[in-house]
């Protein structure tokens, strides 16, 4: 393999690499609603829903979900946006949209199987595919996600280098049962709860007596670096008319589908575009609203006037708002900006 040491790993050839692995994840793994026999369509929305969320926040949002849509069929009858609003708070958005195509995808032309086919639908990548396989195909196969990356490269003595998940590959799927779903679960939780980017628990690890990287695993499993958190000022405009608010839909890619106040240039007590109405009045209303990449500032100011939009009830919305708009709306019920 060229540009890759992969080491020779006498380790995994040896068959306790499974039997430790499953000894500890059966004593000690979690118990998560989408690892309890899962369907292909649990798997699909909760590989999706993982991507870029919390375990913790998850565990709350696939239970609402899937009581909303259950399977494929349902899923597929709803609109795009009917399933982006399921999704609200869980961000990303685009995922629900790739969902949303998904399961038209799956309706029209039936359950894929294998990695390949489950690739070629939208919003399913090398990890997801190889996770679907595993967990609800009973296939024999390795999901590589950021934790087990970790994970098997110290584990392997592996650096990181631009082929580790072929290297990582090569090393332990050979040494996978016929049906791997338990073992990819072993391997996730594994990195989820003791082989941890930061400060492992080594001696509390049933892969120590076998792992090639336990002396110093700093050395590996970094992972490209993360990118920076990138601040912005947000201006919202609470533009009221006999008690509603004026909302608009979002475009841009990362609250795409999503609902939300008009804003105006950050920084200057402005009217948004196609805004018509004044003064414009500033409001206590400030908070700090966190994404993965970007930190938004977010100032509120409200004036009465009237607009291009869809008008909600502010204590009652009847469309799906963007987190920060939610929260501003929040925000100005609470603080009495509504009725002026
Ligand atoms: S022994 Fe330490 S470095 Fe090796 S797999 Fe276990 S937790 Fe990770």
């Amino acid at each position: 393999m060229r540009g890759t040491k992969v080491h020779r790993m006498p380790a995994f050839s040896e068959p306790s690499f499974v039997d430790r692995l499953l000894g500890w994840y059966r004593q000690a793994g979690r118990d998560l609603p989408w690892r309890r026999s899962p369907t292909p369509y649990q798997v699909v929305v909760s590989e999706l829903m993982l991507q870029q969320t919390t375990v913790a926040t998850a565990l709350v949002r696939y239970s609402r979900f899937l009581q909303a849509f259950p399977d494929f069929p349902s899923l597929a009858s709803a609109t795009e946006d009917e399933v982006v609003a399921a999704w609200a708070g869980l961000g990303y958005y685009q995922r629900a949209r790739h969902l949303s195509r998904l399961a038209r995808q799956v309706e029209k032309a039936g359950l894929p199987k294998g990695e390949a086919a489950w690739r070629r639908l939208p919003g399913v990548g090398p990890y997801t595919a190889a996770a679907i396989v595993a967990f609800a195909e009973g296939g024999r196969t390795l999901a590589i996600d950021v934790n087990v990356r970790r994970t098997l490269s110290r584990l392997l003595a592996l650096k990181d280098a631009p082929r580790l998940d072929v290297a990582i590959r090569s090393a332990i799927e050979p040494a996978l049962p016929a049906d791997s779903g338990e073992v990819n679960q072993a391997l996730i939780e594994l990195g989820a709860l003791v082989c941890r980017p930061t400060r492992p628990s080594c001696p509390s690890c049933p892969l120590a007596e076998i792992c090639l990287g336990r002396h110093q695993p700093e050395l590996y499993g970094h992972g490209p670096k993360k990118a920076a958190v990138r601040d912005e000022r947000i201006q919202l405009v609470a533009v009221r008319r006999r008690g509603r608010l004026l909302v608009r839909q979002r475009t841009t890619r990362l609250l795409e589908g999503l609902w939300g106040l008009p804003a105006a240039a950050a920084g200057e007590l402005g009217l948004p575009d196609g805004v018509q109405g004044g003064p414009v009045l500033d409001t206590s209303v400030q908070f700090t609203h966190r994404f993965t990449h970007r930190r938004w500032q977010v100032r509120c100011t409200v004036v009465d006037g009237d607009g291009e939009g869809h008008w909600i009830d502010p204590r009652a919305p009847d469309v799906a708002l963007a987190g920060p708009d939610r929260r501003a709306v929040e925000m100005l019920v609470a603080g009495g900006y509504i009725d002026g």
